[in-house]
Order: structure tokens, then C-alpha cells, then sequence
């Protein structure tokens, strides 16, 4: 039986409702596959922000550096501005455990209504987003307060080896898939950082001759992925793009609800960290009817991550079971079931 220790921040909002929900799953699969996960559970949040003035302790990052990996369910709250928590939290974790890859795998499941016509169950793509550097800099500033001449000026930092290092990590990605990279550029209109993006995967992919690849500027690419979503196998994408291509991508998926999302430190010198992409929900909170998709999908590319990748086939096959073979669907896919009742329904597909 292998041990891995969980750092595991439900969060706000939903968040305490779908952790719990991912982890029966993950702890019902482990006793069948040889793994146990131990939890230490933080609370750090918004609510945590609004009772003390901090998302988490000042020695919070050293708290958690030596688990296995992070857990997170959301964080947000109406009454707490959104940069509160991303840079009381999320921003901090990312940068100084070094998870500079973004991973964000779409799927459309049978059974799932997507507001896209084009949208069938061949569309199986993942989003590789550069995590740590890009457009979301703190370099810059306003200057001229007040005056005619007011200006607010915000530099992107682009570095060759932090770009470098998400495009192979895309080009490796690809050969266990279909062998295709989109890079998602803007290299007419931005004129210094997107022509250097475009230069070192065109570098990089002289390495990689099995793998076809296009670049796209994301305005177009953002068209393409609404009209044919299923050309696509692994987009490679900045900070700023790949934040704008997943939540499109979960979209056309039929909900936020059901995207999954890793902040990952490929060389595991750090703990890596795992995180739906949806929020905290605030509108449905308390009300046990959040859709557990996303964060038992997320759940399992943890247990990807830490080497168990039967088990989080199986899981990834559960829920498209339970997607084809019955009408459970949750409130935001435009059913009555609650929480309780799809996970109930995900633990009697299981094997
Ligand atoms: P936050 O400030 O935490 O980001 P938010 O309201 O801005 O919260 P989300 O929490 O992602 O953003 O919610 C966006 C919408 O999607 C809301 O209407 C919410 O109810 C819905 N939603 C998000 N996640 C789920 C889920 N797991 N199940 C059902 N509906 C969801
Ligand atoms: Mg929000």
C-alpha cells in the first residue's frame, strides 16, 4: 500500500461540498488499486481572509511544501475582491512551488448537451497554459492620476526559458495523444513578446518531427474552437491565451462545472496542485446541487500525477458511464440531481 500525504484546502462555497465528494471516490478506487491518501486539511479562504486578513498563515507556503500534492476546491467570495484570493493565494502557490504548466484536458461526453452545435464526443483536446510568467506581471504602473494625460502602463514578461520549457512540455504531451500542437499567438498585433512565443516554438519543434504543428492567432483560433472543436489535440498558449481558451473550452464542454485543472510542477521539486476551474459558485453554495464532475476529474489527474494512472482511467471512464447510461445530471446541465446522487451513481459504475 503506497502512502501519499494531501494537502487538501476545500476552499469557499462549493468548494467544501465537491472536496469531500472527489475524495470518496479517490479513497474507494485506492483500496482497489494499492494507495492510500492521507489528508491534512487547511482552511484557507476567503472566509478565512474576511475572519483574520489573510487567505493563509505568513509560513502557509512552508506548511504544505513537503505534501505529496495540493487538493484545492475553490476560493471566492462576493465581498472579497477577486485579487484578494489570487494573490493571496493561488498566485503565491503557483509561482513558489514552480507549477508553471496549467493543464486543462476538454472533453465532450455522450449524454452531456453542449451549446455547440459542432460539439460531438470526438472532441478530446487539452489546454497546456503557461502558468508563472506572460501578461500577468506585476511590472508597470499608472501614471498622471487625475489628468488628461492619465495612462496605466502593464509589461509582459516572456522568458526563453519559461517559454521553452511549457512549449516541450506541450510537443511531449502530444506524442502520447494525437500527435498535434496548436500554439496560440497574436504575433500581428503584439509585436515584441508574441514574435519571440512564435520563434522558440518553431525552435523547439524542430525536436519534436513526429508531431504536426499549426500556430493561430487567438482570435481566429478562439472561432475555430466554437465551429469545429474536434480538429484539436493540445493547445499551447500564454498565460493570458491559455486562461481565455480553457474557460471557452469548458464551455463548449457544457459547463464550467465539469472542467478539470492542474497546476503542475513537471520536475516534482514541489508539490504540484490540483484545482477545478470553476469558482466558488456563491449563487448555489450550501445548497448540495454543485455538479462534482469537475473536481472528481481533477481528483483523478492527481492520481495521474502520482503514478496511479489505472486508477484515474477508471474514474475518467466512470463518469462517462455514468453520462451514457443514466439521466443523472446535475442543476447546471439542466437535471435535478444532486451532488450526493451523482457521486452515489459514480461510486455504483465503478468496477
Ligand atoms: P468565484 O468568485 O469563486 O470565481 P464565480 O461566481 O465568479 O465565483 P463560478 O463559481 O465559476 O464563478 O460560477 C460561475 C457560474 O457557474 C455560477 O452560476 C455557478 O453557479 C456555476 N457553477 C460553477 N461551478 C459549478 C458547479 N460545479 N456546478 C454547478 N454550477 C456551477
Ligand atoms: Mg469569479
Amino acid at each position: 500500500m503506497t502512502t501519499h500525504r494531501i494537502a487538501l484546502i476545500p476552499g469557499d462555497g462549493i468548494g467544501q461540498e465537491v472536496t469531500p465528494a472527489a475524495c470518496a471516490i479517490l479513497d474507494t478506487v485506492g483500496k482497489r488499486h494499492g494507495y492510500e491518501l492521507t489528508y491534512d486539511t487547511f482552511d484557507w479562504s476567503c472566509a478565512r481572509y474576511r475572519n483574520v486578513g489573510a487567505m493563509m498563515p505568513g509560513d502557509g507556503l512552508d506548511q504544505i511544501r513537503h505534501h505529496d500534492a495540493i487538493f484545492l476546491g475553490a476560493v471566492g467570495d462576493p465581498a472579497v475582491p477577486d485579487h484578494v484570493s489570487l494573490w493571496g493565494l493561488l498566485i503565491p502557490i503557483r509561482r513558489q512551488f514552480q507549477q508553471y504548466v496549467n493543464l486543462r484536458p476538454i472533453r465532450v461526453f455522450d449524454g452531456v448537451p453542449s451549446p455547440v452545435r459542432a460539439a460531438t464526443s470526438e472532441v478530446d483536446f487539452v489546454v497546456v497554459r503557461e502558468n508563472v510568467e506572460g501578461e500577468y506581471s506585476e511590472i508597470g504602473g499608472r501614471m498622471n492620476r487625475g489628468f488628461p494625460s492619465e495612462m496605466a502602463v502593464q509589461e509582459a514578461v516572456f522568458t526563453r526559458a519559461g517559454v521553452t520549457r511549457i512549449v516541450d512540455y506541450a510537443f511531449t504531451l502530444a506524442q502520447g495523444r494525437r500527435q498535434h500542437v496548436t500554439s496560440a499567438t497574436k504575433s500581428n498585433g503584439i509585436v515584441h513578446t508574441m514574435p519571440f512565443w512564435d520563434e522558440v516554438v518553431a525552435e523547439r519543434a524542430g525536436g519534436f518531427p513526429d508531431i504536426a504543428w499549426t500556430q493561430e492567432h487567438i482570435d481566429a483560433l478562439c472561432a475555430k474552437v466554437v465551429l469545429d472543436p474536434a480538429r484539436f489535440d493540445v493547445f499551447v498558449a500564454s498565460n493570458l491565451f491559455g486562461d481565455i481558451l480553457s474557460d471557452l473550452a469548458a464551455a463548449v464542454a457544457g459547463s464550467i462545472g465539469m472542467a478539470p485543472a492542474a497546476n503542475l510542477n513537471p520536475e516534482r521539486d514541489f508539490p504540484s496542485m490540483f484545482e477545478p476551474v470553476h469558482g466558488s459558485a456563491p449563487d448555489i453554495a450550501g445548497q448540495g446541487v454543485a455538479n462534482p464532475v469537475g473536481a472528481v476529474w481533477t481528483g483523478a489527474m492527481m492520481l495521474r500525477h502520482l503514478g496511479h494512472t489505472e486508477a484515474a482511467d477508471e474514474i475518467e471512464q466512470a463518469i462517462a458511464s455514468v453520462f451514457a447510461k443514466t439521466n443523472l445530471r446535475t442543476r447546471d446541465l439542466g437535471g435535478t440531481a444532486t451532488t450526493a446522487q451523482f457521486v452515489d451513481a459514480l461510486l455504483d459504475i465503478l468496477p
